[in-house]
């Protein structure tokens, strides 16, 4: 009913990679309700997330004014009232705040260079992480510039890039409505991604084969064809046995091999040592279960394979996306309607910060760092000099070098590494014992409790600009409110600080840094803002009447000789092994209704009551065993650290597991996670921690 609200605006929903489109009505200068609108993606539905996650923009705890760390404050910790700043901030004026932060970059930067280092965030608009990575870029002369994405599909896009050539999806969610089987491994989509979800449940009810692979019976599973609850860590092991049978039987597609791969004689040669029997111990599949599962994805017309965190977030990350890849290629899954490869993106806009170069190793398009043509392709356009060719730092290993006192001084925009970081305490510490930190945010966030300066920011239904989702689609989003006090757009805030340490910016307009970033990225060819104004276009689009490639590689890839490449991988154990001590693994991930660190989510009244406290997930003979009761509370301890958190009992979680939601500051599940890491992608092993689990 229009006479609901004043205004309606069009926007993207500020959570998952699904990239939802909703209608934001407005009244009195406040989001009143959102709804689904026909997107591309959801074609009109939303979550619970979507739908009620928003008021979380008003929320009294929304920072307003500049701040600038008191010279009495007690040391830096977890320890600042948000309802009390004053203890450790005064409010300033933006040019004060703006001129401490840039003179202390710039001290830094004559004395080196490379003692200063970036967060960007995949919550903000593809605009705002072209700048962040710019700024570091032409401001400091190297790349030590990263953001989420280290902590999320870092291992996927590497083994994307290596494989296919493209670190993106080669088919939309939505594809799988053309598919006759898919595989969802290690994703919990009716948590994490629920309309892309509900995608899926169609298919199956249309007759669609669904394979569900995960340690934890996730809830697809009620939707499944098989389900395969294989032990934590041992995705290697099971899937190079599916892909066993499917050489032994010669279910292979020879003509695509042939055709369109590399290093296949390999990849087979390899592939005979993992028979279903030798690995059906290690992965607790039985053989016939594997060699079904293997007959009914080979001899398929078309299949697609998504998967999630629970793939990317090992030491043998990397591993485990290259073996999905070697199933799709010799299977002939690629290019054509109903197959392909779909790691399913966490953040709203973790695809479009990637693809703007918010990496270490790479300049906007995964362009890398190293060419010289390349650097002078951007320094050309930036009108400045060469900076480094040398791959700058990701995100742990900026946390290791400040805690060394290599880093000394980090600007933050968006982003909680106080709390998403693995080993949260180490990289508390390291925080701690930074010379200058400048967090760009809207709420005073476990990460900006130990800053020096804090720039209030603005959430995404107050920004203008342009979000990329997990199928490649670019969509607008407009600002239905503006934001409080005096909080300043994200870019607008870069490109302030930007002049300040002498760069030479003149962007008047949001639409200026895309036209520019446009210029930097063949992805975005055909795509002009002008377009993005009434139109959400897949990339790569051929020309300006197209919407965009869903599927892509039907025709090559992008690699020396248009062939894609099989990676053999090998088995790798967990980089700590349960014992005595510990005896039990932990996994960690996402619940419904709270995102990430919940600084949102937990300031949003619908979500935070129905989900308001620290909670973990033990299979209920595991609680019969300890003799607690679902809802007592319950001591987690691995070699990092020590939680206390209240036990749900769940028959979804294996007996010797407890799952860990990390959204919670009380009982943080990252002050007990494993920071070892992927040797290729640079991920952290998030899912697999030796821990012990007590009765208190
Ligand atoms: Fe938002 Fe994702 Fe839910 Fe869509 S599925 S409404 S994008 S959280």
């Amino acid at each position: 009913d229009s006479k609901d609200y004043d205004s309606e605006t069009e926007s993207v929903c500020p959570f998952c990679g699904v990239g939802c489109k909703v209608s934001l009505k407005v009244k009195d200068g406040k989001v009143k309700y959102v709804e689904g609108i026909n997107g591309p993606a959801n074609e009109g539905r939303l979550c619970v997330k979507g739908r009620f996650g928003f008021d979380y923009i008003h929320h009294p705890h929304r920072l307003t004014k500049p701040l600038i760390r008191r010279a009495d404050a007690p040391p830096k910790g977890l320890n600042v009232d948000p309802g009390n700043l004053d203890t450790h901030f005064r409010e300033a004026t933006w040019d004060e705040a703006l001129d401490l932060a840039a003179q202390g970059f710039k001290d830094l930067r004559a004395e080196n260079p490379k003692t200063v280092a970036g967060f960007g965030s995949a919550k903000c608009t593809n605009e705002e992480a072209y700048l962040f990575q710019k700024f570091i870029r032409q401001g400091f002369g190297h790349n030590n510039v990263d953001h989420c994405t280290r902590l999320c599909h870092a291992s996927s896009v590497t083994a994307l890039i290596e494989n296919i050539g493209s670190g993106g999806v080669t088919a939309s969610f939505n594809d799988i409505k053309d598919a006759d089987v898919a595989i969802v491994i290690g994703a919990n989509p009716i948590e994490n991604h629920p309309v892309a979800a509900t995608f899926f449940k169609q298919f199956t009810k249309r007759g669609g084969k669904l394979i569900v692979m995960d340690p934890r019976g996730v809830g697809m599973r009620r939707f499944a064809t098989e389900m395969l609850q294989f032990r934590p860590g041992a995705d290697v092991a099971m899937l190079n046995a599916i892909m066993h049978v499917i050489v032994e039987e010669e279910l292979y597609d020879s003509q695509y091999i042939h055709r369109w791969t590399e290093n296949w004689e390999a990849e087979k040669e390899h592939l005979r040592q993992f028979s279903p029997e030798a690995m059906s111990e290690i992965c607790g599949i039985s053989p016939e279960q594997l060699r079904r599962v293997a007959r009914i994805f080979a001899n398929a017309d078309a299949g697609m394979i998504f998967w999630g965190m629970g793939v990317s977030q090992h030491i043998h990350g990397t591993d485990n996306s290259r073996c999905l890849i070697s199933l799709a290629l010799m299977t002939g899954n690629v290019g054509r309607p109903g197959t392909g490869l779909h790691p399913l993106r966490g953040q709203n806009n973790v695809q479009g910060a990637s693809d703007a170069g918010l990496i270490p190793m790479f300049l906007p398009d995964y362009q890398s760092v190293t060419s010289d043509e390349v650097r002078k392709s951007f320094t050309d356009i930036w009108g400045s000099g060469d900076f480094s060719a040398e791959k700058g730092l990701t995100v742990t290993e900026i946390v290791d070098e400040a805690y060394a006192g290599n880093i000394r001084g980090m600007y933050i925009m968006g982003e909680n590494p106080a709390m998403s970081d693995p080993d949260a305490d180490h990289a508390r510490a390291a925080f701690a014992n930074l010379d200058l930190m400048v967090v760009q945010d809207i709420f005073l966030t476990e990460t900006a409790n130990y800053a020096d300066i804090i720039l209030p920011a603005s959430a995404l239904y107050e920004k203008n600009g342009t979000v990329t989702n997990t199928n490649r689609q670019v969509q607008r989003v407009r600002p239905a409110v503006s934001p409080p006090g005096e909080a300043r757009e994200d870019w607008s805030v870069t490109v302030e600080l930007a002049k300040r340490i002498g760069l030479p910016w003149t962007y008047a307009d949001v639409s200026e840094v895309y036209d520019e970033m446009a210029r930097t990225m063949p992805s975005l060819d055909n795509i002009t803002w002008e377009r993005l104004e009434t139109q959400t276009v897949t990339y790569p689009a051929l020309d300006e009447t197209d919407m965009g490639q869903s599927i892509v590689f039907g025709d090559g890839f992008p690699r020396a000789g248009g062939v894609a490449k099989f990676t053999p991988a090998s088995v790798i154990a967990p980089d700590e092994a349960p014992d005595a001590d510990y005896p039990m693994v932990m996994t960690t991930g996402r619940q419904l209704e709270h995102w990430h660190t919940g600084s949102m989510t937990r300031r949003s009244m619908v979500l935070d009551a129905v989900e308001p406290e620290a909670n973990c997930s033990l299979n209920p003979k595991t609680l019969r065993a300890m003799g607690v009761e679902p809802g007592e509370m319950i001591r987690l301890t691995t070699r990092r650290g020590s939680i206390d958190i209240m036990a749900r009992a769940d028959r979804a979680v294996a007996e010797d597991m407890v799952f860990v939601p990390f959204a919670y500051v009380e009982a943080a599940a990252n002050i007990l996670t494993n920071p070892a890491l992927d040797p290729y992608g640079k991920i952290p092993e998030f899912k697999f921690a030796a821990v012990r689990v007590e009765k208190i």
